[in-house]
């Protein structure tokens, strides 16, 4: 509260974070059925900010009984694709409207910086929403005129799935949401979603204006606790035809297998390892800003943060200098500091998690180059840290850490590079810096990765799809793309007169 006070909200903001938080199941704010709940700790005070209910599997119940019943048979199952179309980006402008306390929400929450979390969290919750709505009546099945003998009509038609579960991780938690659900009300389907239990509150602030908005109740229900409870059931609910899940790759293996067993449909947007190619040609300053960028944004909590770089030999010397020089600029602060760049990470076990890989990493003998310890003031800060002449086999290379770190190494050719950054379980994305077009693009086809930035990272839209090969998952939120995930395609025949 100290800390609220010092850098001033909006009072809507402090108005809702005062309140025990419920959870909003059928369009009503409930308690879980044990009445049990969970405090929200702050990550820049370590304080106490508010609770959320703790989910049982008979609340669970409730909310899929609830989307269930207007997939099936409710007054959102008989909409007209240009009414979905009005009522999403009634809400995108309500979010837009609400923009700055969401922000706030965002910020006090989860850690990260509030004027991130407005330009790029909120950004792009609102575009997400705004782009899906446009495909609410865009939607179709194809015509066919069948070979075999006979007279027939033959098409296809595109169905929702019908009640989609979202489980989603605390890193983007309002913008994560909002990649599985715009799409999914797009075509027509119903949803529970189970924010991450360190990050739930700004999806419960959007929950009032998915209400106000006027979608009807039942279609949107959030339940709030812990994913080895509620987010196991909801991949095992038979109520639930289609799971999407976004969070780390043990947890997604075993949402995976859950799902197949129960033959549900799923989507996997797992951890990455991304790499980073810096050729010899590329502009040093500019690239060194866009490589430490894109790897502590968010204090490096972002799936597809470019956490190795690669970089040519010749440069290696002079692009870590530039790197350090840059990475001096960034400010460490609490998130409500305006000019934060380097935020408090997300808790206490996050801060342990990330200081325990730089120690693996001294004790491996990677060298650091900057950086390396956490703060001795309040909030789970830890430096960025960027390490030097590491090698392919140490853990800081081959394990996604989820912090502000960077593990580099120097290359000869670029075949060893491509070699060097293919060498992982993950492929969620690369990035290469260069300006020699035919160099970038001979590697970009040969790169294991579900995006390739070409000097920039993390550039993100929705309507381009987004989502890793090998183990950072399967299926694609976003884009037209994220579209066939969420439809099932029914072939139909029918036998005219010869
Ligand atoms: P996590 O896997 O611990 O949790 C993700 C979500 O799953 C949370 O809501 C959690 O409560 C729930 N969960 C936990 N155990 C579960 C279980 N047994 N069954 C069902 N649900 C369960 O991940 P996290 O720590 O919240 O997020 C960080 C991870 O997410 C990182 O690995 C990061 O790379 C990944 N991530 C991936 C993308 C992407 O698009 N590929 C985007 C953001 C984050």
């Amino acid at each position: 509260t100290h800390y609220l006070n010092r850098y001033g909200i909006l009072d809507a903001t402090r108005r809702f974070l005062s309140k025990p938080q419920k959870m909003f199941i059928g369009g009503e704010w409930v308690d879980g059925s044990t009445g049990e709940v969970s405090a929200v700790i702050e990550p820049s005070t370590q304080g106490v900010l508010t609770t959320i209910p703790l989910a049982t599997a008979s609340d669970l119940d409730r909310a899929v009984a609830a989307a269930r019943q207007q997939f099936d048979h409710g007054e959102w199952r008989r909409l007209k694709p240009l009414e979905r179309e009005r009522m999403l980006h009634r809400l995108a402008d309500l979010i837009e409207a609400n923009a700055r306390e969401l922000a706030e929400i965002e910020s006090i929450d989860m850690g990260k910086s509030v004027t991130q979390a407005r330009d790029v969290d909120i950004q792009g919750t609102i575009d997400t929403f705004r782009y899906f709505a446009g495909w609410a009546s865009k939607l179709h099945g194809r015509t066919v005129e069948p070979s075999l003998p006979g007279n027939y009509l033959a098409y296809t038609r595109k169905e929702p799935i019908g009640v989609v579960a979202a489980i989603v991780p605390w890193n983007f938690p309002l913008q994560t949401m909002a990649w599985k659900l715009a799409a999914a009300l797009a075509v027509g389907c119903t949803a529970v979603i189970k924010p991450a239990e360190l990050t739930s509150l700004s999806t419960l602030r959007f929950a009032e204006l998915v209400q106000e908005a006027g979608i009807p109740d039942g279609v949107v229900n959030i339940v709030t606790g812990y994913g080895s409870v509620i987010g196991a059931a909801m991949t095992a609910h038979p109520g639930i035809d289609k799971v999407t899940f976004t969070g780390s790759t043990p947890v997604g293996r075993s949402v995976g297998q859950t799902a197949v067993e129960n033959i549900k449909r799923v989507t996997l947007e797992l951890g990455g390892k991304s790499p980073v190619l810096v050729l010899e040609d590329a502009d040093i300053p500019a690239a060194a800003q866009a490589v430490a960028n894109g790897v502590f944004f968010n204090s490096g909590q972002v799936c597809d943060a470019g956490t190795r770089a690669y970089i040519h030999r010749s440069i290696y010397d002079r692009f870590l200098a530039a790197l350090a020089d840059y990475t001096a600029t960034l400010k460490m602060a609490p998130g409500l500091d305006p000019e934060c760049f380097i935020s408090p990470l997300v808790s206490a076990k996050q801060q342990d998690t990330v200081l325990s890989y730089i120690d693996a990493g001294v004790r491996e003998g990677a060298t650091v180059y900057y950086g390396g310890r956490s703060q001795d003031r309040e909030g789970f800060f830890v430096e960025p840290t960027i390490f030097a002449h590491c090698r392919n086999d140490m853990r800081i290379v081959q394990e996604e850490i989820f912090g502000p770190v960077l593990v580099t190494a120097p290359f000869d050719t670029v075949e060893e590079a491509v070699e060097l950054a293919n060498d992982s379980p993950f492929g969620l994305a690369a990035a290469i810096y260069s300006n020699d077009l035919a160099r970038v693009h001979t590697l970009i086809p040969q790169l294991h990765a579900g995006s390739v930035y070409v000097n920039a990272h993390s550039t993100i839209d929705p309507a381009l799809p987004f989502g890793g090969f090998k183990e950072s998952g399967f299926g694609k939120d976003l884009g037209p793309e994220q579209l066939d995930y969420l439809m099932e395609t029914k072939t139909v025949w029918i036998t005219l007169p010869s």
